[in-house]
């Protein structure tokens, strides 16, 4: 009887046995302690195997549940918020023009212009800073999100 096979030689059998020696598998196939040695590395790698493989389809799609969704979710309300206070900017400026003009060509009559001018350059600076104020809000809700 040949002496046993070194560890290593077993645990290559264990892995595959098709790239062991002759003399190694005719050795553990005529041998009770190799074989039983042989079975214990192979139900290891077969754990390890389990293991691994269902831990990381889980860390997979937790990966992709966390980082998908997320990004998209937070981009889409961003811009709704964006576009509601655009679309508000816009109707506001444009039924605050409409009812100017209208107010205003009555107004010429009775008012010297430079009153009118300056009527209007006024509710243009409101309209300017109160859109500025949206804007910085909209930018400071947008660093806000940034921290999560
Ligand atoms: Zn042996």
């Amino acid at each position: 009887m040949t002496p046993h096979p070194s560890e290593a030689e077993l645990q290559q059998f264990a892995l595959e046995r098709s790239d062991s020696e002759v003399s190694v598998v005719e050795h553990i196939s005529s041998c009770e302690q190799c074989k039983a040695t042989v079975t214990i590395y192979q139900q290891l790698v077969l754990s390890i195997g389990q293991q691994e493989k269902p831990s990381f389809d889980f860390n997979l799609a937790q990966l992709v549940l966390d980082q998908i969704p997320s990004p998209k979710k937070s981009y889409s309300r961003d811009n709704s918020i964006f576009y509601t206070i655009a679309f508000v900017v816009t109707v506001l400026s444009g039924v605050i023009f409409y009812w100017f003009s209208e107010f205003f060509a009555g107004l010429l009559l009775s008012f010297g212009s430079l009153f009118m001018y300056l009527l209007a350059a006024t509710a243009m600076a409101i309209l300017i800073f109160q859109g500025l104020d949206i804007y910085k809000r909209y930018q400071h809700k947008i660093k806000d999100l940034d921290f999560y």
